[in-house]
C-alpha cells in the first residue's frame, strides 16, 4: 500500500516537473499537462478552501484536488483513524524508511523521554491551533475566497516547486536536520510537528473502530507494546483511545495469540469477550482494501462530478510561471 502510494506520487512529482519547464520555456511548442495530484501537498490552501466552502457554499475550483484529498483524509480518519498516516502519505513512509535506516545503524530508535516527549508532543497541536485560529476565527469567508483566487495561490505549487529547487542554506539545514532526527527517532516529524497529522489524530477520536484487547487472553507478553511506532502501551489498554494512534496494525500483527488484539468496532454491546471480537474486525487485508476502495471511489467520483481539475487555463499558467521570481 505505502509502495503503491509512494510510487504514486513520485509519478506526480516527476510530471509536475515537466509540467513547470514547459510552461517555463518561452520556446515550448508542447505543453506538459498538469497532474492534479500535487494539489495534495497545499493542506493550508485546501483549510482556506474549506472554510471558503463551509462560508460561501462554493468548492473551490482552483485547487479542487486539494480540497478533496483533505477532505477524504478526515474521512478516513474517522472511519479508520489516522490510517492516512500509516497507510498512505509519502512522508509517513519516508519517515518508516528512515527510522529503519536508524535502526540498521544504532540498533534501535532513540525514545525520547516522557519529560521531553510531551512537550514535543504538543508542538504539532500549536501548530494545527495557529491555522485553525487564523483561518477559521480570524479571517472572514470573503477574504477565504479571496485569497484563493490570487496569482500566489494560483501557483501556490510552482511556488512550492521553487523553493525546494533554489533551497537556502537555512532552508537546507532545516530538512538535513528532520532527516537526521527521523533516523534517530522513529516518525520524528509525524509525531512531533505535523499539524495534519495533529487533526487526523483528533479526529480518529472519534472513530468508532479501536485497537481492542481481550484481557481474558491476554498472555502479557508486550510484543504489541515493542511493535507499536508510536509508543502506546497497548499491553496494558482495554481499548486504545490515544489520537497517536495511527491504526497500522503492527500491534494486532504482533500478537502471538489469536483473537485476542483487533482493531474493531468500538460499539459492540455483547457482554462476551471471545463473541464481541467478532464484529467488524478490520485486518491488514481488510483495512487495505477498505482504504484502496475508499480512495478510489472517492476520486473517480470527484472526477466525474468536476471536483478534480483546475479551472485555471493554459494562459494563466503561461504568464504565471516565466515571472516565478516575482512570488
Ligand atoms: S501499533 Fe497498534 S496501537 Fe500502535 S499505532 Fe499501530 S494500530 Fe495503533
Ligand atoms: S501481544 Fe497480544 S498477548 Fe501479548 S500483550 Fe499484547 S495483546 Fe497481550
Amino acid at each position: 500500500m505505502q509502495l503503491l502510494f509512494a510510487a504514486m506520487t513520485l509519478y506526480i512529482g516527476v510530471q509536475f516537473i515537466r509540467f513547470v519547464n514547459s510552461y517555463a520555456d518561452p520556446q515550448a511548442a508542447v505543453w506538459v499537462p498538469r497532474p492534479a495530484g500535487v494539489e495534495a501537498f497545499l493542506p493550508i490552501s485546501a483549510l482556506v478552501a474549506l472554510k471558503s466552502w463551509l462560508v460561501s457554499g462554493i468548492f473551490d475550483t482552483i485547487h479542487p484536488e486539494g480540497l478533496v484529498i483533505f477532505l477524504l483524509a478526515m474521512v478516513i480518519s474517522l472511519v479508520l483513524k489516522r490510517s492516512f498516516c500509516s497507510w498512505i502519505c509519502p512522508i509517513g513512509t519516508l519517515s518508516e524508511g528512515l527510522a529503519m535506516v536508524g535502526r540498521k545503524l544504532f540498533g534501535k530508535n532513540y525514545i525520547f523521554p516522557r519529560w521531553l516527549d510531551y512537550p514535543l508532543r504538543s508542538l504539532k497541536y500549536v501548530l494545527l491551533s495557529f491555522f485553525i485560529v487564523f483561518i477559521f476565527i480570524l479571517m472572514d469567508g470573503a477574504s477565504a475566497y479571496a485569497f484563493l483566487q490570487i496569482p500566489y495561490n494560483m501557483i501556490s505549487d510552482v511556488v512550492m516547486l521553487d523553493f525546494f529547487k533554489n533551497l537556502t542554506i537555512v532552508g537546507m539545514s532545516i530538512i538535513v536536520l528532520l532527516v537526521l532526527l527521523s533516523v534517530v527517532s522513529q516518525n520524528f516529524w509525524c509525531r512531533y510537528l505535523c499539524p495534519y497529522g495533529a487533526l487526523m489524530g483528533l479526529i480518529g477520536v472519534f472513530s468508532p473502530m479501536k485497537v481492542r484487547r481481550n484481557a481474558n487472553t491476554c498472555i502479557s507478553c508486550e510484543r504489541c507494546t515493542v511493535a507499536c511506532p508510536n509508543q502506546l502501551k497497548v499491553s496494558e489498554a482495554q481499548r486504545v483511545w490515544s489520537p497517536e494512534c495511527s491504526g497500522c496494525l503492527n500491534c494486532v500483527k504482533s500478537c502471538p495469540v489469536q483473537g485476542t488484539l483487533e482493531l474493531t468496532t468500538s460499539s459492540i454491546s455483547s457482554p462476551s469477550p471471545s463473541s464481541r471480537f467478532k464484529f467488524l474486525i478490520i485486518t491488514p487485508q481488510r483495512g487495505a482494501i477498505a482504504v484502496v476502495v475508499i480512495w478510489f471511489v472517492a476520486v473517480a467520483a470527484a472526477k466525474l462530478t468536476g471536483h478534480w481539475d483546475t479551472s485555471i487555463p493554459p494562459e494563466i499558467y503561461k504568464v504565471l510561471i516565466p515571472r516565478i521570481d516575482q512570488f
